[in-house]
């Protein structure tokens, strides 16, 4: 009978599933699959500012190029003032109304320069700090997905040879008992075999009649726990 050889195999997927359940509910894959998570929103944080100081330094470029614009138009009010060809008093006063005003938008351009460039630094400053924080936790969590990938691997290597040798061990088995074994899973899952341990069925800790274990000693039929129905198999 090869009772014992579906109980091999039942040992087999029973292993097979612990194995597969360990995976799934890993405490370090599960933290592992957060942080990912978090990462990803800390990268696209990053890049964001990234920008964001690009694009301050592009306006800070262009509000340069606005103060020595200006600069230039000062100089050239200046110029005309100052070489004395202008004697109308109104067309001078006008001059001189717009050079002020000119001076003041000066102004007004070198007090935002100064901002945006302390701005900037501050930018940079953070950024080099969260930078180098991001690269820190991208080493750790590297570092841990690569343990936790070997640990997986291995315990993936154990389910392969599980699936070989349940391949192999599926053609020493009855074809009736299988068939049988298929039947019962639904009801018992990966525990329709029980061995007897103590005059015990191991399926359902009830003890078996004097009778039975004296049948299950000949173990010539297949005999069934007489409480949980399971087939027991006795050693
Ligand atoms: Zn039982």
């Amino acid at each position: 009978m090869s009772l014992k050889k579906l109980w091999e195999m039942q040992q087999m997927r029973q292993r097979y599933l612990q194995l597969k359940q360990q995976i799934k509910t890993s405490p370090l894959g599960l933290k592992l699959e957060k942080e990912k998570h978090v990462m990803e929103k800390i990268r696209a944080d990053l890049t964001e500012r990234r920008e964001a100081l690009r694009r301050l330094s592009r306006e800070l470029r262009q509000r340069e190029l606005d103060a020595k614009e200006v600069g230039e138009k000062i100089k050239r009010l200046e110029q005309k003032l100052y070489e004395g060809n202008i004697t109308n008093s109104r067309e001078l006063k006008s001059l001189e109304e717009n050079l002020r005003w000119v001076k003041q938008e000066q102004e007004e351009i070198e007090e935002e320069i100064i901002n945006m460039a302390l701005q900037e630094e501050q930018l940079e400053e953070e950024l080099r700090k969260a930078e180098q924080e991001f690269q820190q936790l991208e080493q750790t969590y590297s570092a841990a997905l690569e343990e936790y990938h070997r640990w997986k691997q291995e315990l993936e290597e154990e389910m392969r040879r599980i699936e070989v040798s349940h391949h192999q061990i599926i053609f020493q088995i009855d074809k009736d008992l299988l068939k049988l074994y298929k039947k019962m899973r639904p009801k018992y899952g990966e525990r329709v075999v029980a061995r007897v341990e103590n005059q015990t069925c191991t399926g359902c800790r009830v003890q078996i009649p004097t009778s039975l274990l004296q049948a299950l000693r000949r173990q010539t039929d297949l005999i069934r726990c007489e409480n949980c129905g399971r087939l027991l198999l006795y050693e």
